[in-house]
């Protein structure tokens, strides 16, 4: 490593959420880059959800070793209604408890927008619309869905002020709108929406008995989303998994298999199997992990029996890529 000046980190600006503090963030989100916002929970660190590049470095920013699936973030009910398909259920807690702290599970349309990173590569879509004076106004802006999980390092706290983001993520993003302190502090309740029942996936800000009283229905039990094992068999079902049998860190291929390679130089046998598609021809993480998902199923589309995967490095988002490999490669139930 060389200290010239293009090595030397930048700094993340800090601008007041201020009309113009919220028009330029609004640019910054809709150019790619990374803006922590605050929002009626904890301060979120946000990029463009249809911007798979965007997401990629959100997540190497935060340094988490896995890609959860992430909550898009959206100005009106009308706006999550066009990426998302809300059933009777899930339209009344939409009417009832949105703009606030509620995201819902719901299957994401076929137009959906979200990248599949975003997603995890799961066929569902998690969508909130928040309250908050800064974060409501923001979207309108920005006009796409964002993505905004809290805005520190993994395993950090999460920040509820613009000086606990700076504290750990000041050299990784481009902007903090400071809002001052968020008013709740405690993440958002996440209930699944993609049956009548709807269930508990996150306990949060809005609590169980206020939203089953509403209902008149009860909400189905809790289950650990995105923890390190499965809480029961059925959970496995919410990560990506392909139909085609994954060979990781495969050094040749088979003839009869598909390739995901990963930078410039080809595992053995490359040339004889007819369906290749690279992470990243230069070997870059970031591209690597938002082609990810996407080359998956492209892959995954043919009618290959497996899919031979070239070795990924263990470093920087390489981590998360292979965490997500390992899962989508594990035994269905
Ligand atoms: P955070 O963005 O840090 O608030 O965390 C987002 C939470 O939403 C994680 O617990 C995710 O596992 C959960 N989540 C997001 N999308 C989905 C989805 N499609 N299915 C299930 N859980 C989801
Ligand atoms: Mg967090």
């Amino acid at each position: 490593m060389t200290t010239s000046p293009d090595s030397v980190k930048h700094r993340a600006r800090v601008v007041p959420a201020d009309s113009a503090g919220i028009a330029e963030a609004a640019r910054v989100l809709a150019g790619g880059g990374l803006v922590a916002f605050p929002t009626e929970t904890v301060y979120g660190l946000g990029a463009d959800a249809t911007d798979a590049r965007a997401v990629a470095r959100l997540y190497a920013a935060k340094e988490r070793p896995t890609f959860n699936p992430l909550i898009a973030h959206l100005a009106s009910a009308d706006a999550a209604k066009e990426i998302g398909r809300l059933n009777a259920t899930a339209s009344r807690l939409a009417e009832k408890f949105w703009p606030g702290p509620l995201t819902l599970v719901v299957p994401a349309l076929p137009r959906c927008p979200v990248c599949e990173l975003a997603r995890a590569g799961l066929d569902t879509v998690a969508l909130r619309v928040p309250a908050h004076p800064v974060a409501n106004p923001l979207l309108r802006a920005v006009g796409k869905p964002v993505v905004a999980p809290s805005a520190n390092r993994s395993g950090h706290v999460s920040p509820t002020t613009a000086v606990h983001v700076l504290t750990d993520l000041r050299d990784r993003i481009d902007l903090v709108l400071d809002g001052g302190p968020t008013p709740l502090g405690l993440e958002s309740t996440i209930l699944d929406c993609t049956r009548e029942q709807p269930r508990m996936l996150r306990p949060g800000t809005i609590p169980r008995g206020d939203i089953e009283e509403f209902l008149g229905m009860a909400i189905a039990d809790s289950m650990p989303v995105g923890g390190e094992a499965p809480a029961a068999p059925g959970q496995l079902a919410s990560h990506y998994a392909t139909r085609a049998k994954l060979r990781l860190d495969a050094d040749s291929v088979r003839p009869d298999e598909a390739l995901l390679a990963f930078g410039p130089s080809l595992p053995q046998g490359a040339e004889r199997t007819a369906y290749v598609l690279n992470l990243s021809p230069n070997g870059d993480l970031v591209e690597a992990a938002a082609n990810l998902f996407a080359h998956l199923r492209a892959l995954d589309a043919t009618d290959v029996h497996a899919i031979a995967v070239a070795p990924i490095p263990t470093t920087g988002l390489g981590e998360a890529i292979r965490d997500r490999l390992l899962r989508a490669a594990a035994p269905r139930p």
